[in-house]
């Protein structure tokens, strides 16, 4: 399986990090070794000293496809999760600087937090699901995928006129505004509407 990253989905986080506005989505990729599955510890890897969090509605993929129009995207997932984009952003932002590939940021072990999954049936609307993430029970990130630049179903249809999308995939759609850093003993908790998917222990 792989990972499929979308940068830049939110407006009020593309200014806090004072990024341009993309035209198209901003994708990269994450490997398997990258998951850190529900309630396992999240360990700040040596080499970076500002990790951030960036909380993200995540789709699973359920059916193999390629050029999905985004008409026939609904048909290709039944599951909505939600996870972390761990990146180490002082690394991010060097490599962004030389113009190099992000991997070393955003793809390291633990950088993919995956927490429970819903079922999309027992969610009303998917553009309009709230969610949250909590650091030590402080409400610190918000967002509404009806905010999304990019919905869920145009992610699927540009995705897959690069990728082939294969049973299993993920695709984690963007974090919105309230990013920051991770210190050892903060527990992160995400929620969908007021359902706790993750609880994650930093270490
Ligand atoms: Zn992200």
């Amino acid at each position: 399986m792989k990972i499929i990253c979308i940068g830049r989905n939110y407006t009020e986080h593309i200014k806090e990090l004072e990024n341009e506005k993309p035209t198209d989505p901003v994708i990269f990729l994450k490997p398997d070794t990258a998951i850190l599955i529900n309630k396992q510890p999240f360990f700040i890897p040596d080499f970076s000293n500002d990790v951030h969090y960036e909380v993200e509605i995540l789709v699973k993929i359920n059916k193999v496809g390629k050029h999905i129009d985004k008409k026939f995207a609904h048909k290709y997932y039944n599951e909505i999760g939600l996870g972390i984009d761990f990146t180490a952003r002082d690394l991010q932002n060097k490599l962004k600087e030389k113009g190099l590939p992000w991997e070393k940021a955003k793809a390291f072990d633990g950088a993919a937090v995956i927490g429970n999954w819903m079922p999309v049936s027992e969610i009303k609307e998917v553009n309009n699901i709230n969610f949250s993430l909590h650091k030590n029970d402080e409400l610190v990130q918000t967002g509404n995928t009806s905010h999304m630049l990019w919905k869920i179903d145009e992610l699927i249809e540009y995705i897959s006129k690069y990728f082939t999308l294969k049973i299993g995939d993920i695709i984690f759609t963007g974090t919105p505004a309230g990013v920051g850093k991770v210190f050892a003993n903060d527990k992160l908790k995400g929620f969908i509407e007021n359902t706790q998917i993750f609880s994650i222990t930093v270490k």
